[in-house]
């Protein structure tokens, strides 16, 4: 077991700055996932963790040892793959004590290990296997047992079950949980997977550009992210990004004004440009509003299409008429369409006028020119009257 540090990493190729300054300490034992979209620097930034690629700035550090240009093998870490290499024509057993082999262990210490290791994956039974007798995922734990067998003070993974069908991920997800549980080794895990991140994770770094953005546990980067990046990432399906500007006593959207104190927004003032966000989940059915603490005034709107997903329903609403029909490429960032989640049993049809209110506690105010988050959750009212704007006015 190992703190993993990084410090000021930087890593260039030519013209491309795959990784710019990434500075993080990852604790002892802790399990952290480096997300973001493809290209964002996660590969390279773990790479200079095991070894793999030597930052042209900035330096890393396994327990108390500087490990900038060590080999590898000499960092006391483990990989495990998207590509899951077995040696095709060795059995289970061989396989997992392959790299044991190669470092002169006694038989009687592989024979242990492996054993462990088998059973930590659930792999009991099956050492004589041969690979191409197994699932996918039983290959990918065949491919975890041998880097457990290596007992690693740092598990490195890089997006290990990519090539997993749904289900069988969402299982290996369990299974990895458990295995941290079991061996409370430290694990830095790559994946472009949200939910991947969100589940198991003690902390999620978030990379855009090569950028550390934000690195907190999961529900801290759902509800305060750092970010309009981070909070678009996070979350599926994504948050609602309004463009506004904040007006006396409120922020005027295109189509809705929300009250609120410009005076209590930190960094910005009366005719700045700032996005609000919200997540389809805050965004209620008027009717329904008395469940919540405090809201915004009511906004019109129309549903157009209506997605059913079992345990809830994803309602797309139009603010305006005129866009009717014309759903844009983005609807998480149109200024005339929101997104709503609600529960199945809700009485809701398609093209119906209804009027929806914002959870005010769950609001998000960006600046617009920076992204960065201004406040999560409205407490101040420019004043306690809180009559309806000129939206709700019928
Ligand atoms: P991710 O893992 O998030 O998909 P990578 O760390 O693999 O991203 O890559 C980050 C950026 O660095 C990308 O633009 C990629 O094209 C570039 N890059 C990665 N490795 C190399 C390399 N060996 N040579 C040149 N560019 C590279």
């Amino acid at each position: 077991m190992a703190r993993v540090q990084l410090e000021n990493v930087t890593k260039r190729y030519d013209d491309v700055t795959a990784v710019e300054d990434v500075s993080m300490e990852i604790e002892d034992g802790e399990f952290v996932t480096f997300v973001g979209p493809s290209g964002c620097g996660k590969s390279t930034t773990m790479e200079t963790v095991a070894g793999l690629t030597k930052p042209t700035e900035g330096r890393v550090y396994i327990g108390d040892d500087d490990v900038t240009t060590l080999a590898p093998k000499d960092r006391g870490v483990a990989m495990v793959f998207q590509n899951i290499a077995l040696f095709p024509h060795m059995d289970v057993y061989d396989n997992i004590s392959f790299g044991l082999r190669l470092r002169t262990f006694s038989d009687d210490e592989i024979r242990k290990r492996v054993e462990q290791a088998a059973e930590i994956v659930q792999l009991e039974g099956m050492l004589d296997r041969m690979p191409d007798e197994m699932s996918g995922g039983q290959r990918q734990r065949v491919a975890i047992a041998r880097a457990i067998v290596r007992n690693p003070d740092v598990f490195l993974m890089d997006e290990p079950l990519a090539n997993l069908d749904a289900k069988l991920r969402v299982h290996m997800r369990t299974e990895l949980q458990r295995l941290h549980r079991e061996l409370e080794t430290t694990i830095i895990y790559v994946t472009h997977d949200q939910a991947e991140a969100m589940t198991m994770s003690d902390r999620i770094a978030i990379l855009d550009g090569g950028e550390l953005q934000q690195i907190a546990p999961p529900l801290t980067c759902y509800n305060e992210p750092t970010n309009r990046f981070v909070a678009g990432f996070i979350g599926s399906p994504s948050m609602n990004f309004l463009e506004g500007e904040l007006i006396e006593g409120g922020l005027r959207t295109e189509n809705f004004d929300v009250e609120l104190d410009p005076g209590a927004v930190p960094g910005v003032g009366v005719g700045d440009d700032v996005t609000l966000g919200v997540r389809p989940e805050d965004v209620h059915l008027a009717e329904h509003a008395d469940s919540l603490a405090d809201h915004t005034a009511h906004i019109e709107a129309r549903t157009d299409v209506l997605e059913p997903m079992g345990d809830e329903v994803f309602v797309y609403l139009l603010l305006a008429e005129e866009v009717q029909g014309s759903m844009e490429e983005d609807p998480a960032s149109s200024p005339n369409q929101l997104l709503m989640s609600v529960t199945p049993d809700t009485e809701i049809h398609e093209d119906q006028a209804v009027d929806v209110v914002l959870d005010r506690s769950k609001v998000h105010l960006f600046e617009t020119a920076t992204g960065d988050a201004l406040v999560h959750g409205l407490t101040d009212r420019s004043d306690q009257e809180s009559g309806p704007t000129a939206t709700e006015a019928e």
